[in-house]
């Protein structure tokens, strides 16, 4: 299924980098990388270099479509790590993931 590219997602996604931009600047680290937990270069256009920002989809498109638009969906991450993970769950303990963000 190809991805859709509403204007309410693009308009998300641009909230979504600037909620994480704030979040970094006052020092939280709910703005660092949910994959890699290390610190997302937000000096940068979202997606211009490895260490930039890109949205990252907790529940992956391929199997859950119906959350590609969803907020609560939505992880700040990486490009490169984003990039790497794929279409695939990381290894990580997910339950205490999703306990520090909601
Ligand atoms: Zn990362």
């Amino acid at each position: 299924m190809k991805r859709p590219h509403t204007r309410a997602f693009e308009k998300h996604k641009q909230e979504f980098f600037e909620q994480g931009k704030a979040l970094d600047a006052a020092g939280d680290p709910r703005a660092d990388c949910w994959i890699c937990h290390k610190r997302i270069d937000y000096s940068v256009p979202a997606g211009s270099t490895p260490t930039s920002h890109e949205l990252d989809h907790y529940y992956v498109f391929s199997k859950y479509p119906e959350l590609f638009d969803d907020p609560a969906n939505f992880r700040h991450a990486h490009r490169q790590c984003n990039r790497e993970r794929g279409d695939g769950q990381p290894k990580a303990d997910l339950g205490d993931v999703i306990a520090q963000w909601w």
